[in-house]
């Protein structure tokens, strides 16, 4: 009964992220009640292991009493504080100096935000003040990759490449660019990680000449791997080459570690993968293990000494009411406790079992390819393997497997015409992990025996 007036609740009011909202009125929500570990349950008491710890960012998984703790603490003795007037909070202040010694290379200075989308806004405008300050205004080209995601604000999604983040909302800019992913299943130039590496960085060249030569642009965005777009990883090399091509233009790098930070792919950032420091970077999800919201700008030496000295004694006009909130900041300290205190070696070992699994699944008829890293991984149906031939577009085949995998007891993302979309939380025992195999395969197998998919 409860959920029912729920769900005309939330058909009559509310409005939910990237959704159909027609389909979404006729379809009803499905109703998260509760939570522990690896697993959720649905206000009908359906329980499912969620292999996508949420929208990944549940890194820690649920129920974890030190963040809880930590954010209880921080609501009773000092719930909010800001930043401006040159105040702060002290678990902001541990936080940003915490994060600074972690990070690759000179990432030394932290600017927090709320998420994700933001982070990514931010670095736009960091970026822009940085070359007005060094007296080079017209390095105004961004240049980003195709089904690269770098969130959903009204500026940063023309750098997404995903077209329904663009269609309707006049994206992109015509400063924001976009040169083609380095996706080793479908990519022209073959599977092979040289091929593809001097395809991107072809592509790259032909795009910095293309908007007038180094001195036009900016900065390129990457995602150490493509997240939205598909879980899409790049051969090993091609985040160090394009790093190094873009330094010997004086193009700035960002790494946007928004999915894979905090233990995503292993380490607590990916760029230590890759073995490269990039200019600026942005996390979010992991951060906080999505219990509160946050996300954080890491800007190196250069970049941020650039701006506070153009700015000299005038304000850096950027800022947000709860940028650096305390009880986030404090959440955020607790995870890393958990992260090093043996989370992200529980993630390694869960990680291995897991991809080891989904690579077992690639002699089902429907697996055309099975790609990841960590916890952090795709299997991408066909019905064709030889000709890649993707899942008929007009059977919804995404819709038909997220619901399928949901009654299985599973919660995967669905991408696109079928890839399933694996983010585990990296508490992850060995059950919790062969249980989303378990379900992966079931799922599989009534997906091939479905008419309207084959
Ligand atoms: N960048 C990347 C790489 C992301 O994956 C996301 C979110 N999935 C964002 C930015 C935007 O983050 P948020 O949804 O917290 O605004």
């Amino acid at each position: 009964m409860l959920s029912n007036s729920l769900i005309e609740l939330d058909r009559a009011h509310l409005v939910h992220p990237v959704a159909s909202y027609r389909g979404h009125e006729r379809a009803g929500v499905r109703v998260l009640a509760s939570a522990k570990g690896a697993a959720v349950t649905d206000a009908s008491g359906h329980r499912l292991v969620d292999g996508f710890a949420g929208l990944w960012c549940v890194n820690a998984g649920y129920g974890q009493e030190s963040l809880i703790a930590a954010a209880t603490r921080q609501l009773q003795e000092l719930p909010y504080a800001t930043g401006y007037f040159g105040l702060g909070s002290e678990p902001a202040i541990r936080l940003a100096a915490e994060l600074a010694e972690r990070a690759p290379g000179d990432l030394n200075h932290v600017y927090f935000t709320l998420g994700g989308s933001d982070a990514v806004d931010s670095t736009i405008r960091f970026i822009r003040y940085y070359w007005n300050a060094r007296g080079e205004p017209q390095r105004d080209q961004f240049i980003s990759i195709e089904q690269g995601y770098h969130g959903s604000s009204a500026v940063g999604a023309g750098l997404t490449a995903l077209p329904v983040f663009h269609a309707g909302f006049g994206l992109p800019f015509a400063w924001q660019h976009k040169i083609p992913s380095h996706d080793v299943y479908r990519n022209p130039a073959g599977p092979d990680a040289a091929a593809i590496i001097a395809a991107s960085l072809d592509a790259l060249e032909s795009k910095i000449a293309e908007v007038g030569g180094p001195e036009r642009v900016a900065a390129f965005y990457a995602e150490p791997i493509q997240g939205s777009g598909g879980v899409l990883v790049p051969p090993p090399g091609w985040m160090k080459a394009m790093r190094e091509r873009c330094r010997s233009h004086g193009i700035l790098f960002v790494a946007d570690e928004v999915i894979t930070g905090f233990g995503r792919t292993g380490p607590l950032f990916a760029c230590t993968d890759e073995d490269i420091v990039p200019d600026l970077m942005t996390t979010a999800k992991g951060l906080t293990s999505g219990y509160v919201p946050m996300g954080a700008v890491f800007l190196s030496d250069a970049v941020y000494d650039t701006i506070a000295d153009g700015a000299g004694a005038a304000a850096v006009g950027h800022g947000q009411t709860y940028s650096a909130h305390p009880v986030s900041a404090a959440v955020g300290l607790a995870a890393l406790r958990l992260y090093e205190g043996g989370l992200l070696e529980n993630g390694v070992r869960a990680g291995a079992r897991l991809m080891a699994g989904l690579r077992a699944l690639a002699d089902h008829p429907l697996v055309g390819h099975v790609r990841g890293r960590g916890m952090l991984a795709a299997i991408e149906l066909v019905t064709d393997k030889e000709r890649k031939t993707p899942l008929p577009a007009e059977a919804e085949p995404s819709r038909r497997i997220f619901d399928r995998a949901w009654d299985n007891g599973l919660v995967i993302r669905a991408f696109g015409n079928g890839v399933m979309g694996y983010a585990p939380p990296l508490c992850c025992t060995d059950d919790d992990i062969d249980a989303i195999l378990e379900r992966t395969a079931r799922t599989l197998d009534q997906t091939l025996d479905d008419p309207d998919v084959r």
